[in-house]
Formats: C-alpha cells, sequence, structure tokens
C-alpha cells in the first residue's frame, strides 16, 4: 500500500507528531496489523461525509479510509553519503510513495536546534540537498549505462535525454518534483532508476501557536516550498488535544482559533499528494469510504471491494454526495433525476456515492 515517509532534521518534532497521528487511530479496531512495526502508522482519513451519509441510511458504523505514515528516522548532513544512518535511511525513503518533510518553526529556546538556529529555509534545503545528492549519485552510476544502451536501441535515448537534462536540473538544487515538468522532463521515462526526488512532497510546519494564524508568516513559508503543499500545525498541541476528552480538545483547538486539529488536514494533505481519492458506499451494515486512484474507473473502482465486482461490472448506480445530502434520501435523489447509471468507462469522482451492479 501507499505510504508517506516522514522526514526532517532530529529535533524538529518528527516523533511527537507521529505519536500524535497514531494516538489518534480511530482504526484500530478496522485495521489490526497498524500497530505490528513500530515506526509504521496506518490512520484513518477524516472524512465528515460519513457520518452525514451514516445518518442518511442509519447505518451501524463507519469506517473511513486509511493512509499509512512511515516514521524515518536518520537524516543528517552527510546522508547521501553514508553519514549517521544515511544509508538506511536513504533505503527507506526509497520505499516510500511520497516525502512528507517536517521542518521545525517553533522557536522554543529549550529545544536544542542542530544547526543552532531556527531557519526553515535553511533546514528545507539541508534536507533536499541531501536526496539530491542522492539522486545524482544514482545518475552518475546510470548515464554511462545508459550511453551504452542508447546506442544500440533507439527507445533507450529519451531514457538518457531524462537523465541527462534531470541531472542538470538537480545541480542547480532543484528537486525533480518541483522542476521537472517545467523543464519538460518526463518523470516517467527515469522510473526505472528509483530517483527520491521524483516522488510527491508535502511540508508540515511545526509553528508555535500563537503563529497558527499569522497568514503573512504562514505565506512566506507556503512561498518556500510551492508547487508542495503545506501544513501547518504545532506538534506539541496536536499531542495535548490527543489525550483530552472532545469537548476540552475543542475548547484548547478555539484557543489557538483552529477549527479542527492539525492532525486531520495533515492526512487529508497527505492522502491527496498520494494522488488518491475515495468515492463512498452506505446500508444499514456501514458507511465506507474507498481508496481510488485519482482517475480510476468505475470498473476500477469496484475492484476495491472485490475482484469479482470489476470482473463480472455491469454499471454503477452514482450519485454525487452533495445531491444526496441535498435529497436528504436514496429514493428522493432517484425521483429528483440525480442518480445516474453508468458504464465501465465513467471516471470516478472524488465523493460519489455509489452502488455497483454485477454478474456473479
Ligand atoms: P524529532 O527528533 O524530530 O523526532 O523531535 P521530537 O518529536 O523528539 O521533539 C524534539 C523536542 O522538541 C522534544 O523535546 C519535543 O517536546 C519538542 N517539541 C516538538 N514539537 C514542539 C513544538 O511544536 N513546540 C515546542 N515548543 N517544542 C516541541
Amino acid at each position: 500500500s501507499l505510504t508517506l515517509g516522514i522526514v526532517g532534521l532530529p529535533n524538529v518534532g518528527k516523533s511527537t507528531l507521529f505519536n500524535a497521528l497514531t494516538k489518534n487511530d480511530v482504526l484500530a479496531a478496522n485495521y489490526p496489523f497498524a500497530t505490528i512495526e513500530p515506526n509504521v502508522g496506518v490512520v484513518g482519513v477524516p472524512d465528515e461525509r460519513l457520518g452525514a451519509l451514516a445518518k442518511i441510511f442509519d447505518s451501524q458504523k463507519i469506517v473511513p479510509a486509511a493512509v499509512s505514515f512511515v516514521d524515518i528516522a536518520g537524516l543528517v548532513r552527510g546522508a547521501s553519503t553514508g553519514q549517521g544512518r544515511g544509508n538506511a535511511f536513504l533505503a527507506n525513503i526509497r520505499e516510500a510513495s511520497a516525502i512528507c518533510q517536517v521542518i521545525r518553526a517553533f522557536s522554543d529556546p529549550n529545544v536544542v536546534h542542530v544547526d543552532g538556529k531556527v531557519s526553515p529555509a535553511d533546514d528545507m534545503e539541508t534536507i533536499n540537498t541531501e536526496l539530491i545528492l542522492a539522486d545524482l549519485q544514482t545518475l552518475e552510476k546510470a548515464i554511462p549505462r545508459l550511453e551504452k544502451e542508447a546506442r544500440m536501441k533507439k527507445d533507450r535515448v529519451a531514457v538518457l535525454e531524462a537523465a541527462r537534462a534531470a541531472s542538470s536540473l538537480l545541480n542547480e538544487g532543484t528537486t525533480l518534483y518541483a522542476g521537472a515538468s517545467g523543464a519538460g522532463i518526463d518523470v516517467a521515462l527515469l522510473r526505472e532508476l528509483s530517483l527520491l526526488t521524483t516522488k510527491p512532497f508535502l511540508y508540515v510546519f511545526n509553528v508555535d501557536e500563537d503563529e497558527l494564524g499569522n497568514e503573512a508568516f504562514l505565506d512566506e513559508l507556503r512561498a518556500l516550498v510551492a508547487p508542495a503543499e503545506a501544513v501547518f500545525l504545532d506538534a506539541k498541541i496536536e499531542s495535548e488535544l490527543i489525550d483530552l476528552p472532545e469537548d476540552e480538545a475543542r475548547e484548547l483547538l478555539e484557543s489557538v482559533g483552529q477549527n479542527e486539529p492539525g492532525l486531520n488536514q495533515l492526512i487529508r494533505v497527505g492522502f491527496r499528494t498520494l494522488g488518491l481519492q475515495t468515492y463512498l458506499t452506505a446500508g444499514p451494515k456501514e458507511a465506507r469510504a474507498w481508496t481510488i486512484p485519482i482517475g480510476a474507473t468505475a470498473p476500477e473502482a469496484a475492484g476495491v471491494i472485490h475482484s469479482d465486482f470489476q470482473r463480472g461490472f455491469i454499471k454503477a448506480e452514482v450519485v454525487s454526495f452533495d445531491d444526496l445530502v441535498d435529497a436528504g434520501s436514496m429514493q428522493e435523489a432517484r425521483s429528483r433525476g440525480r442518480v445516474r447509471m453508468e458504464g465501465k468507462d465513467y471516471v470516478m469522482h472524488d465523493g460519489d456515492v455509489v452502488e455497483f451492479r454485477f454478474n456473479v
């Protein structure tokens, strides 16, 4: 399954955040494997739509989509040359589907910064430099081989050229995720090289609670990481929220001007960064979100429930979540003509409420 690898310099709040994420786990009952590996957390994707569906269908339970986070420790300056746990660190990142970079923006003088000062821009550069150097090493090894191949086989020329272009972009200090499309590099050609910086990136800024509402400050940080997405939270507050009863948690959130935990945003943005979306099913048993890649067709979506559903797919009865809620019931949505019959070429939308028809 797809995972987000949490990386960052030491002492930026990674463990605090990871522990809060895993304690937040509303899925423990549904995903008993969630705690097998100490550094992997399977967490539920918060989705208010499921509660609304459960009301309409009088469902007994709610089953959210899930996403996995892996806490990847050991990033230090020089990791790309094997410093610290460098090689293990790089191997772990290679296995992750996307990179969730945690960056310190909180000021607490009691927490030592490895470089002696708090500078989000410098930290980001330190981390990205290690990833970029690792990719440059991979390319340096690959290019002579690709040159030989390109002389023998025409279809390898494009790969060689993409590798060379990637190498010059990385030499300018730009990750492939941020710069490849702008430089006209087709990263699909480079997939065979398992480069690190082609993975989708997401940045989490661990900020002081009184900066959470400081939009000018947050905008500066956003600009730093664009086009990647940024999430802002105070890891210390998040870890406090986890242990509070609901009403006290709400009070604490209000006191820092937030209407939901930063973890919820992180999970949702993480899910999106992985290129995933959900469709919904509901009945008396459960209201449930199912995970599909963005762009999945109706039969592919059916296959997530059961491979037989995909094989025997006939059609999908689809209503958008908003139309269903407006109508108040499936029956009313039908009589309003809001429920569509979709065939095998239908591309799913996030929040489609679906019932599949299939042959067994
Ligand atoms: P890691 O090395 O990146 O995993 O960092 P930790 O989660 O272990 O945090 C390092 C130290 O920073 C611990 O003492 C945390 O309590 C503290 N810390 C983490 N997040 C925050 C924060 O948002 N604000 C403040 N003031 N301290 C934090």
